[in-house]
């Protein structure tokens, strides 16, 4: 047990200064006057000193298994280890394929997803990658859904890009469906995660469907919106339409037609669109290449989901006030992808917990009642994270 005392509560909206009772991976008790607890108990104090308490990041996009592959056999990019998305403050984290759904597989993706749960953090899973027909465990994403408990929906298939299946408007709407139904029957989300590169179609596909299918739009939940300026405007623009839209927290690009995740945020926020349709994620251990004209690879990045507590730092430092900062971190993400107990502070709600410090960092991470991170550095690690990189076998 755990009483966090003296912890200014951002649920994410603003509770104030509160004593937080942990116990049993859950936040049992919530209140503004320090409770007596019977010292019998053995409940471990900490006092916050005022510090913002803040809900656990659901983080929607991760390569929990790797990602990359895309310049060559080397450019293969390792597994996620725990301390990159617990000292990111990411609680809950939802993996997925990219490029590369041809060695790496749903089977070995659901493997690491596990091995992370096992090690206390919360996480899910979208069945496919890039390319159709999609990677599945079972044979069919809504067979996937039906059956495989962290499977959420499918993603991330990529449309309007150079490495995608061409993915023809029945294929596609298809899909949508088969993503749909899984959700229906199952009470899980059912959403479509959506890829989208460079390509000028951009967010055509999606619209089309909107318009000549019965799906609704809830379904499509486009990612990497923010990777060129036309395509953030064109993101924005399908929102009032029921579309909930995906930033991506790249690392800090020179690239002026990048949107950098901050200034996304920012500007959706300044529009009146509904706050609940727009998500953050990190891409994290996804390689981020760049590509010519003629599409060879001309330079690699890898995402990172310290990006993630970065951003926030950055919208904080914009002036932006923190509840609103950090919706599409924490209580978006969870509710559009049905997560209960998860992207707010409560009672009865996981205790999934962040405390950021000086400089809005993220300083001490508490995931399903445990410490994972405690004055910045990590607590808990993976077994074989002591290890460096490529070190002895
Ligand atoms: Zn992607």
């Amino acid at each position: 047990m755990h009483l966090l005392v003296n912890a200014n509560v951002f649920a994410p909206e603003p509770l104030g200064l509160q004593q937080v009772l942990v116990a049993g991976g859950r936040v049992v008790w919530m209140g503004a006057e320090r409770p007596q607890l019977d010292a019998q108990l053995g409940v471990e104090v900490h006092d916050l000193d005022g510090r913002a308490l803040v809900p656990g990041f659901v983080d929607a996009h991760t390569h929990l298994s790797g990602g990359g592959g895309e310049t060559g056999y080397a450019s293969r990019v390792p597994a996620l280890a725990l301390s990159q998305l617990t000292t990111a403050g990411v609680t809950t984290a939802v993996g997925l394929l990219g490029t590369d759904d041809t060695v790496r597989t749903t089977g070995e993706l659901l493997v690491c997803a596990r091995a992370l749960r096992t090690l206390g953090l919360t996480t899910f899973c979208w069945t496919g990658g890039y390319h159709l027909p999609p990677a599945t465990l079972t044979g069919s994403v809504r067979s996937d859904l039906v059956h495989v408990d962290l499977v959420i929906g499918v993603g991330e298939i990529a449309i309007s890009d150079h490495r995608s299946s061409q993915p023809t408007f029945d294929e596609f709407v298809r899909l949508a469906g088969d993503a749909h139904v899984g959700g229906l029957m199952t009470g899980k989300a059912g959403v479509l995660h959506l890829h989208l590169g460079d390509g000028e179609r951009g967010l055509g596909l999606v619209r089309e469907a909107i318009a000549k299918t019965e799906i609704p739009a809830r379904v499509y939940h486009p990612t990497h919106v923010n990777r060129r300026r036309a395509l953030f405007e064109e993101a924005l623009a399908i929102v009032p339409d029921g579309v909930t839209i995906d930033v991506t927290a790249f690392p800090p690009d020179d690239d002026a037609d990048v949107v950098a995740a901050d200034e996304a945020v920012a500007r959706y926020l300044a529009t009146d669109l509904p706050p609940e349709r727009l998500t953050l994620s990190s891409d994290g251990g996804g390689c981020l290449p760049e590509f010519d004209a003629e599409g060879r690879a001309v330079g690699m990045g890898v995402g990172e989901p310290s990006e993630l507590a970065a951003t926030l730092a950055r919208l904080l430092v914009r002036g932006i006030p923190l509840e609103s900062a950090l919706r599409p971190f924490t209580s978006n993400p969870a509710d559009h992808l049905r997560l209960a107990g998860k992207g707010r502070i409560a009672v009865d709600g996981d205790a999934d917990l962040v405390v950021l410090g000086a400089n809005h960092a993220v300083t001490d991470v508490m995931a399903l009642g445990r410490w994972m991170v405690r004055d910045g550095a990590p607590v808990v690690r993976g077994p074989f994270e002591h290890q460096p990189e490529g070190g002895a076998s």
